[in-house]
């Protein structure tokens, strides 16, 4: 397994993240855990922060924070300066909860209900990210009531589509999000923003996919972009003050994946930027992106403990661990790769082709096909890494397993960011009605 961050193998053999020792936090926390590299995280948020201070533009880097979203990750992403992008209620209550400044925030979704709008506005949020014609009639009849104007951003499709190692150009995109540039939706999109009164159009917002690891998808779109904000200076003579470039920079889940530094990307995107904008625009505009993997993806690792095991002889041998798809719906929803070592048999060689599975009541809850360990027993951990992204916010309760704690480390220091759900936890929201379970205690 790649180690990352501040991981390494310690004098006794065992998996040490953020100078901690795997085998004591499964002693005082249990498994299945989420542990987070608290100086990686650091350490991505400033190469995208320090990139763009070296690019001489404005700018804005927004943590998408529907990758990992907690109280204790929203108060990081505050201190290291980075903005935040909410697509929910709960993300942005969240935020909100924790202290982070709302002129920061940002506000995704193509379908954002009233209340969570209502609730944005009271909050005086920085700008919306408007996905289609209703949310701009919404977000004007909403601000009118409020006796507000809101920032806006366009959402919108530049035929862009990247995928991990290629970009395809496509001409209509079909596509749930955004106004689309080709079929002059967007151009529309522009008029009817300029002429609501309660709305203030800062700027264009394009995300063109995620997992990439090629910086011509991003050039492309900015160029799109660009291409757009041109026509629409010329004929409107309406100048923004925001282009925003999305996220969707790669990270390292196995030894394929070969991701960019951040400084690659943001010089790709902010070079492009100025390429298209000088002698058209007096001032540049400022340049916004939106990593969420990319900031924690490869700072989070999972903790398992080792139980069963089930060996079909010239077929495959199957290691359960104690979490699977509840912690971790990315190999069953995507097939997603990850790497995975025995975290208490570090310097052990690896002689068995083993495969592991999740506890659910699911075959294809599988978190790992054909992995090379040394031969598991029972009791022993098994770390999964790259996890930190997409995996407690997709967690769920099936099978009612209640979900994982979350850890911060850092310099020998663990720190509880969520408690594991205990099982009173599962059943708080429980109702029985009384007419169920009547009968019966009629008959009794
Ligand atoms: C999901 C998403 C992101 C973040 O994508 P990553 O692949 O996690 O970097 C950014 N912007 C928008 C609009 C998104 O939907």
């Amino acid at each position: 397994m790649y180690l990352h961050g501040t991981s390494k193998i310690n004098a006794k053999g065992h998996l040490e993240i953020g100078g901690c020792d795997t085998v004591e936090l499964k002693e005082q926390y249990g498994t299945p855990l989420y542990i987070m590299d608290e100086a990686l995280i650091r350490q991505r948020a400033r190469e995208y922060m320090d990139a763009f201070r070296q690019s001489g533009l404005s700018y804005q880097v927004a943590y998408a924070s529907k990758a990992f979203c907690t109280m204790a990750m929203c108060r990081l992403v505050e201190e290291e300066g980075m903005s935040l992008d909410v697509v929910s209620e709960g993300e942005l209550y969240t935020a909100l909860k924790a202290g982070f400044p709302a002129e920061r925030i940002h506000f995704h979704g193509n379908n954002k209900t009233p209340a969570e709008i209502q609730m944005a506005i009271s909050a005086r949020i920085g700008c919306f990210v408007a996905d289609n014609f209703d949310e701009l009639h919404l977000l004007n009849a909403l601000a009118a009531e409020n006796g507000v104007k809101v920032n806006i951003l366009l959402r919108v499709t530049p035929g862009v589509e990247a995928h991990t190692h290629e970009y395809i150009s496509t001409g209509q995109t079909d596509s749930k999000f955004g106004f689309d540039i080709g079929n002059g939706t967007a151009y529309e999109a522009v008029k009817t923003s300029i002429a609501l009164p309660h709305l203030q159009l800062l700027g264009l917002h394009s995300h063109i996919g995620s997992q990439i690891f090629e910086v011509e998808g991003f050039q492309v779109a900015a160029e799109r972009v660009s291409g757009f904000a041109v026509k629409v200076k010329r004929e409107l003579d309406f100048v923004f003050k925001v282009i925003n470039l999305g996220g969707g920079f790669g990270i390292r889940y196995t030894k394929e994946d070969t991701p960019l530094h951040a400084s690659v990307y943001v010089k790709a995107i902010t070079d492009a930027v100025k390429r298209n904008f000088s002698g058209v625009y007096d001032q540049l505009p400022e340049v916004w992106i939106e990593p969420g993997r990319s900031i924690v993806g490869d700072a989070g690792t999972t903790l398992y403990t080792v139980g069963s095991s089930k060996d079909i002889p010239g077929v495959r041998k199957y290691i359960s661990v104690d979490g699977g798809m509840t912690d971790n719906p990315r190999p069953a929803l995507y097939d997603s790769k990850y790497e995975a070592m025995l975290a208490n048999r570090g310097r052990e060689a690896a002689t068995e082709t083993v495969s592991i599975a999740g506890k659910c009541c699911e075959s294809g809850d599988m978190l790992i096909w054909d992995l090379e360990l040394p031969p598991a027993k029972t009791g022993d951990l098994l770390a999964v890494a790259s996890t930190g992204a997409y995996n407690y916010s997709m967690a769920s309760n099936y099978n009612r397993i209640p979900r994982p704690a979350v850890v911060f480390v850092n310099e020998g220091e663990s720190a509880l960011v969520v408690k594991r759900e205990s099982l009173n936890d599962l059943i708080a929201n429980d109702v029985i009605p009384q007419r169920v379970g009547k009968q019966h205690s009629l008959k009794g």
